[in-house]
């Protein structure tokens, strides 16, 4: 962690660090040396005084006079401490102020008196083996008439001076150690400032690059780091931006496809199921999750088998396929399939299968040829009759009069009942197809059964049927009149055909509360005591043409339709029909239908 700051704070405290302990190494160098200079001339001007105070002049070098010199070196050497020396030409040592001139060496070759005699002065550093210390010699020659003719040598410790080193290193270093702890600091506080601003750049982009596109680099600089962060603020902004709007695409993609009436079905190039519809979820009764990210031949996919078999054979030819089929999900469907590879290029990209379920048009065709079949084996009998009936007539029988009366009579009935049957095909087509609008008006219900029963009345005479009602007086629906009066004509006179003679039809009427949040309801039944509908009849009475006993519905002149425009009937009024029935005892037809119509 923050391996750059470490970096940058080493960097930065080695160049400080090595460029003050240059400086003071150089410093130290300068002062050593001003240091010995500075000596060097003190040195050089105590010899002159030496010399200025030789009373003897350049003489007794020249006589080598060893006395005069011990007495001199004493009275210089005591006077300022240091040690002085008076050597002969020859390199005799002729006098010194610490030790005994006679027993030291001769001093000829020493390197400052070499130096002296060639250059007017010399100096030299040495060790001295006797006192175990460092000394810095000096020496002037002496001359008379042009030629030298003895030395002067000064000589004084070190011991000081290098003490005096020693201690301004120490401070040096000292001082040092504080210049680099305070660079230390300095460094870690300028790495610092330099690496924060790019790790909160690093900590936003990664951010942006977790999808959080709303992060943002807040940064006072106004350097090239301040502009990098504005840089990432203004990527992030238009990230930010691309993905709204591609966000604003997909959701618009998934809008259409999941309100789509067509089941969409995507597989991708891998053979996996990459999207699923709410359509297509509907259709195959399954939920997308279950589906999407499995191989469409997989078992687990749960795809139906000839819409697998489809989609390999699309994926084999690699062509638009459009087909229809009959799946079973788990119940029978009808389905339209049309599949369509998906290329870029020369790349495979998946395909796209759209479903249709056309099980209710398929429904409503076979309904319509069915219904069409009906009507022609309906209408063919009616008409064989009239038709036979007349050639009988044609072929003599209409000149036995009685006869004649008798088969004109038959064909009244059939064309009748051919009209009937006309009458009611027209009606329960129009009613279907919406043609006929409703005209909903408040309908006094005991009024309109009341009439209704009026209407009956002979027919019902005739079998000594007796009708009875029991509405409660001004009980009011929002209703077609005609139409419901309709509903009650139909549902009567089937209860008058189907109840043998002297039996009873009853129509009541009352309001119901609605259950739940719905509202309130009138419920109408009409009930006999006739011949009833066997229990395996019952759920198909309401069908177009269905008759529990043919014979007799022809014998009662039905055909076959009335129950039929009895439900759409009750349906476009928004209400619902039901039979109860028990075989010989009787049927209780119940409506129910909203009071008011919305
Ligand atoms: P139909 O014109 O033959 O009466 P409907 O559609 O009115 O035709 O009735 C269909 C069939 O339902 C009838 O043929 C009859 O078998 C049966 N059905 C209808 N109403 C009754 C009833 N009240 N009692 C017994 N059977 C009935």
């Amino acid at each position: 962690m923050n391996k750059l700051r470490t970096k940058l704070a080493l960097i930065l405290m080695t160049v400080v660090g090595c460029s003050v302990l240059a400086a003071g190494l150089f410093m130290a160098l300068m002062m050593e040396r001003s240091h010995l200079r500075t000596l060097q001339d003190s040195m050089k001007r105590e010899i002159n005084i030496i010399l200025s105070a030789l009373d003897g002049g350049a003489e007794p070098f020249a006589r080598k006079d060893a006395a005069y010199f011990a007495e001199k070196a004493r009275i210089f050497g005591t006077s300022n401490g240091e040690r002085v020396t008076f050597i002969a030409a020859d390199g005799t040592v002729l006098g010194d102020s610490d030790t005994d001139a006679a027993a030291m060496e001769n001093h000829l070759g020493r390197k400052e008196i070499r130096e002296a005699e060639a250059a007017g002065i010399g100096f030299a550093r040495r060790h001295s083996e006797t006192t175990g210390m460092d000394f810095l010699y000096a020496a002037v020659p002496v001359e008379e008439g042009g030629s030298v003719v003895g030395y002067v040598r000064l000589s004084i410790s070190l011991d000081e001076i290098d003490q005096a080193i020693v201690r301004m290193w120490s401070v040096l270093l000292s001082g040092l150690l504080i210049v680099f702890v305070l660079a230390g600091l300095f460094s870690y506080r300028a790495a610092y400032r330099l690496t924060r601003p790019i790790e909160k750049i690093t900590q936003v982009a990664r951010q942006i690059s977790n999808m959080n596109y709303k992060s943002r680099v807040y940064l006072s600089n106004r350097d090239e780091i301040g502009q990098l962060g504005e840089a990432v603020n203004a990527m992030a902004a238009s990230l930010q931006n691309q993905m709204h709007r591609i966000m604003e695409n997909e959701n618009r993609l998934f809008g259409v496809l999941d309100n789509m009436s067509s089941g969409v079905i995507m597989i991708g190039g891998d053979g996996q199921i990459a999207l699923v519809n709410r359509s297509a979820e509907e259709i195959l009764i399954s939920s997308a999750d279950a589906m999407v990210g499995k191989r469409f031949d997989s078992p687990a996919a749960k795809l139906p088998y000839e819409l697998v078999r489809l989609l390999e054979r699309s994926i084999e030819k690699g062509e638009r396929i459009r087909d229809e089929m009959v799946v079973h999900v788990p119940e029978e469907c009808v389905l339209e399939v049309h599949i369509a590879p998906m290329r870029s290029e020369d790349e495979w990209l998946g395909l796209v299968a759209v479903l249709h379920d056309i099980t209710g048009i398929r429904r409503l065709e076979k309904m319509r040829s069915d219904f069409v079949a009906n009507v022609s084996h309906e209408l063919k009998t009616p008409v064989a009759a009239v038709k036979g009936y007349a050639e009988t007539l044609l072929a003599g029988a209409m000149n036995d009069e009685e006869t004649a009366r008798s088969f004109l009579n038959t064909i009244y009935e059939e064309s009748e009942r051919l009209n009937r049957l006309i009458g009611d095909i027209l009606e329960l087509s129009k009613i279907e197809s919406k043609r006929a609008p409703l005209f909903f008006s408040p309908v006094d219900l005991s009024e309109l059964i009341g009439k209704t029963l009026e209407m009956l009345g002979s027919e019902a005479a005739k079998k000594r049927i007796a009708l009875s009602m029991h509405v409660e007086e001004h009980l009011f629906i929002e209703a077609d009149e005609d139409r419901l009066r309709q509903i009650l004509l139909n549902l009567l006179s089937n209860g008058i055909n189907y109840t043998p003679e002297g039996g009873n039809v009853t129509v009541s009427a009352e309001a119901v509360e609605g259950e739940g949040d719905e509202p309130e309801k009138i419920r109408i039944i009409v009930s006999d005591t006739g011949i009833g509908i066997p229990k395996k009849d019952l759920p198909r009475i309401f069908e177009r043409f269905y008759r529990v006993d043919k014979a007799r519905s022809r014998s009662s002149g039905g055909t076959g339709l009335g129950l039929s425009i009895v439900k759409h009937l009750v349906e476009l009024h928004n209400g619902s029909i039901r039979v109860e029935s028990e075989l010989d005892l009787g049927s209780r037809f119940i409506i129910e239908l909203p009071l008011l119509q919305s």
